[in-house]
């Protein structure tokens, strides 16, 4: 007997709830900033990936409403169908003179930009090598390619060298990485990844999503980190939602790479572009970030702090260097328990276990963002120390 909707959509979310997967997403009653309201209470909090506090700040707002005031509410299609709005120009235009490329073009989000970059590079032949912990949008993107995909150890140069010396091709070769990796809060090592590739005639492909608007001079990202910009066989992709604040992503980098994604990016090609609202409050940020330096050194200064307090109440920070602060509980269910914890004391902090992150390392993900006060982060590390050792995860 065929199989009905309601017995499809039943046995799946059986299957969800049985292995404890089943995400019911929190509901906030304030905008994303470093203290909202989740069911009705105030809370700190640490779950967004609102770096720079940008997703509320007024000059995007005012920027973002003069932009729908005068260019209206849509784009109206595809822009290579209905025309592409002269402030989408200029700002992909503001976006390759702060990334130092050759070209910039602005698609829908990161996950597509993913999907329409590598999907539009790779052709059958080609090899790409891929580090084992990146992005579920790069996995993904790979999927549509007919490249040989290979994959090397997560940050390990050697092992790439070893993949890229087992598989010659005449194709082009890419290597593909996350700029910081989004679970761990680690840096990629880009200048030694950059060198093994180039030894093999590679192009790196790096995806900044978490290092765009934290690293780098003015947040130019993690090819600025390394010093590696101007470098035509390094491309960079990453998302307009995290730092910036709004929502988008972008791939920046050789000249001609902008002209050969509208011609083939499918993303590009078969969906609307952004909304000029979108588009004027992305425009503010990329100029707040460069004229006030002061976010990103509230940023650092929020991220160190509270690392070092984290480490000090005898928490496992996992080596994180970034603002993406893990805390380790170990198994799935301890995570899970902690973040309930934690959000009856008023921090709003995501649990993440099996299969997100391997088994025996769950943990909180603590974003810590340029917003927050000192007051906020003595409050959240209070309710860590209660919560630590209630469940007995530091001593005392
Ligand atoms: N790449 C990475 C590394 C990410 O962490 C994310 C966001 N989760 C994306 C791409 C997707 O970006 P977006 O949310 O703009 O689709």
């Amino acid at each position: 007997m065929t199989t009905t909707l309601s017995q499809r959509l039943s046995a799946e979310l059986a299957g969800l709830r049985d292995s404890g997967l089943l995400i019911r997403p929190r509901v906030l009653e304030a905008p994303q900033r470093a203290r909202t309201h989740v069911g009705g209470v105030d809370v700190i909090n640490l779950a967004s990936n609102n770096y720079l506090g940008f997703a509320d700040h007024p000059a995007l707002k005012e920027k973002a409403a003069a932009y729908l005031r005068e260019w209206g509410a849509g784009a109206g299609a595809v822009r290579t169908i209905a025309g592409t709005l002269r402030i989408h120009e200029d700002f992909e235009e503001q976006l390759a003179a702060f990334k130092h490329t050759g070209s910039a073009l602005v698609l829908q989000s990161g996950f597509t930009t993913n999907q329409g970059v590598l999907g539009t590079l790779l052709q059958p032949g080609d090899l790409v090598v891929s580090d084992e912990l990146n992005h579920a949008s790069i996995i993904d993107g790979l999927r549509l390619t007919k490249a040989t995909k290979k994959i090397f150890k997560h940050a390990d140069p050697a092992d790439l060298g070893r993949v890229l010396s087992e598989n010659e091709t005449d194709g082009l070769k890419l290597v593909v990485t996350d700029g910081v990796f989004s679970m761990d809060g680690d840096i990629a090592p880009l200048d030694r990844l950059v060198e093994v590739a180039r030894k093999y005639g590679a192009v790196t492909y790096v995806d900044d999503a978490h290092g765009s608007g934290v690293l780098g001079e003015a947040g130019r990202g993690t090819v600025h980190h390394f010093g590696l910009q101007d470098s035509e066989d390094v491309i960079q992709v990453g998302t307009l939602s995290k730092a910036w604040g709004v929502v988008g992503g972008y791939a920046a980098g050789h000249a001609d790479l902008r002209e050969l994604l509208i011609n083939r990016a499918r993303p590009y090609l078969f969906s609307t572009g952004h909304p000029p609202a979108v588009v004027g409050a992305l425009s503010a940020a990329l100029d707040l970030v460069q004229q006030e330096p002061e976010f990103m050194e509230r940023l650092w200064a929020n991220t160190r702090f509270f690392k070092a307090e984290l480490a000090r109440l005898g928490f496992d920070t996992m080596g994180s260097e970034t603002p993406i602060t893990p805390v380790l509980f170990g198994e799935t269910g301890a995570a899970f328990e902690a973040s309930q914890r934690l959000l009856h004391q008023g921090v709003f902090a995501v649990g993440l276990g099996f299969p997100t992150v391997p088994r025996g390392l769950a943990r909180i993900r603590n974003i810590v963002t340029a917003e927050h006060t000192r007051d906020d982060l003595d409050q959240a590390l209070a309710a860590y120390e209660r919560v630590g050792r209630e469940m007995g995860v530091i001593g005392g």
